[in-house]
């Protein structure tokens, strides 16, 4: 057994949620990623004298909304705060955060682990609370210079604190990845890690297995990716076991993740560190939120993928693969519930989303809503199938192709077109059974010997030369009639 089998991982999460506002947390500018460097900014997000904040309604709204999702408290009376800190892309000189009264309190947010079947993981939310996010630095561009822009500069942020409950790297992944899809249902983000929408400081230690109390941590900073969030957690495991085994000490710091070396480096120890001189922002008034206010954001919640996954496994009697795969995306969630309105064979209906809908978004990378084909046309094609009009091999192969061609015309005269139909007509089935029957000789005469399994055999051959079109009920009968008499 090695040294690392005797500890185990402690993990809490800061994570950051850019929010998909049209303006910024306290003005006007465009809240927009990206756009030419320094053009949405006004005298408010260079934090120049005489200025004064102003409240963004919709950030609240998001934060209540995420507050209720998670299960946490709303903090009826909440406060902005001043965190004072000097860097260059933070023009004010403070960021308004809030520190004392945050937005909401508590909560959890239960994660359904990927490979572990129904293995449910209660993550604690400790706090949500809002913020702004400050400029960005580049230091890339000039050889003598480092460069900021502040059009990022006040977008406004969330920022959910847990508690130490996560174990291992690979919960920490479920867990943003949840979360991810979450804001993405609730609206309130494009959760774009990429683009540095959603990010995470993950606060680190270890202790021995059985161990009641918690060990010193490190923060590592601004992780934007999963794949870097894993490493940096694995890393930091073994370095903090090897150093308390060869007899040292874990200190507090914060640490920076180096993606090509896979390794944590500190950017500063806690202990000489911060005095943010945390005062209640005296430019914006106390947030106050009625009963009603809280109520009608609750009414209006959109449904979320646990609720839907529920629904699609109990109501529709789906498994949990299927249901994963119909939930992932909030867009096709919404579209398939409208589909089982039109056509009821809720099984047949999910393989058709997820084997041939699914694909065909992602090979040519459009989203949902430009998929050519509309549910009512979906359901008359899957209805051939039902009703015996098309085998549902020639179904899938051949006429869903040309429907996706001509997705406006009418699936059973497609078919009829194309000569797809399936034909239960006795002279046209007799004729093709006569004929197998009279190239086999063998295996006709080893079925009337016993081998009964051979049906299997004559009705591919009697499919084969019908090209699909043999009705299977019709053509089993009439070549066991055959073959019996
Ligand atoms: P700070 O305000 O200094 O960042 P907090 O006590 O608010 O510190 O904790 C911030 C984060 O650190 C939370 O996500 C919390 O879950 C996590 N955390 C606290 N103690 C530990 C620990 N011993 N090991 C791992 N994570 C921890
Ligand atoms: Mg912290």
């Amino acid at each position: 057994m090695s040294i690392y089998d005797q500890y185990e991982a402690v993990v809490g999460l800061e994570v950051h949620i850019q929010l998909s506002t049209k303006s910024k947390a306290f003005c006007g500018d465009a809240a927009a990623f990206g756009g030419d460097q320094n053009t949405h900014i006004s005298a408010i997000s260079l934090g120049l004298p005489g200025t004064l904040p102003r409240l963004n309604k919709s950030q609240v709204e998001y934060a209540v909304r995420l507050g209720l999702a998670l299960n946490s408290k709303i903090n009826q009376r909440n406060f902005f705060d001043r965190k004072n800190y000097f860097y260059t892309d933070l023009p004010k000189g403070y960021q308004i955060t809030q520190d004392n009264e945050p937005i909401c309190l508590g909560g959890n947010f239960d994660i359904e682990m990927k490979n572990g079947s129904r293995n449910i993981r209660i993550h604690r939310i400790h706090h949500i609370h809002m913020e702004e996010d400050a400029g960005k630095s580049i230091h890339d561009q000039h050889p003598k210079y480092s460069q900021i822009d502040l059009n990022r500069a006040g977008v406004p942020l969330l920022e959910v604190v847990t508690e130490p409950d996560f174990r291992s790297a690979e919960e920490v992944d479920n867990f943003m990845t949840q979360m991810r899809q979450l804001v993405r249902y609730l609206g309130i983000s494009d959760g774009n890690m990429e683009q540095g929408s959603m990010r995470c400081d993950c606060n680190i230690s270890v202790r021995k297995k059985g161990a009641t109390t918690y060990g010193q941590r490190c923060e590592v900073k601004n992780m934007n990716s999963m794949r870097f969030a894993r490493k940096a957690i694995e890393f930091e495991f073994k370095r903090q076991i090897d150093l308390i085994e060869s007899g040292g000490k874990v200190l507090q710091q914060t640490l920076n993740f180096d993606a090509a070396t896979g390794t944590t480096s500190p950017l500063r120890d806690k202990e000489d560190a911060h005095d943010y001189r945390y005062f209640p922002e005296p430019d914006l008034p106390p947030v106050v939120l009625a009963d009603d206010y809280i109520d009608a954001i609750k009414t209006a919640m959109p449904p979320l993928p646990a609720q839907l996954k529920k629904q699609f496994q109990k109501e529709l009697g789906l498994n949990e693969y299927d249901t994963n795969l119909l939930t992932e995306d909030k867009s096709v969630a919404l579209f398939f519930l409208d589909f089982v309105k039109e056509y009821s064979n809720y099984k047949s209906a999910a393989n058709l989303v997820i084997n041939k809908i699914l694909p065909f978004l992602n090979e040519k990378n459009i989203a949902l809503s430009q998929f050519p084909i509309g549910i009512k046309n979906l359901s008359a094609f899957l209805k051939l199938i039902d009703d015996g009009q098309v085998s549902s091999s020639i179904a899938y192969q051949r006429l869903f192709p040309e429907l996706l061609e001509k997705p406006n015309s009418v699936p059973l005269e497609l078919a009829q077109s194309l000569n797809l139909i399936q034909s239960s007509d006795i002279g046209f089935l007799e004729d093709l059974v006569q004929k197998t029957i009279e190239n086999n000789p063998d295996k006709v005469k080893a079925y009337q010997n016993g081998k009964k399994g051979l049906i299997g055999f004559f009705m591919g051959e009697v499919m084969k030369q019908s090209k699909g079109k043999a009705e299977p009920k019709a053509t089993n009968a009439l070549l066991r009639k055959y073959l019996e008499s």
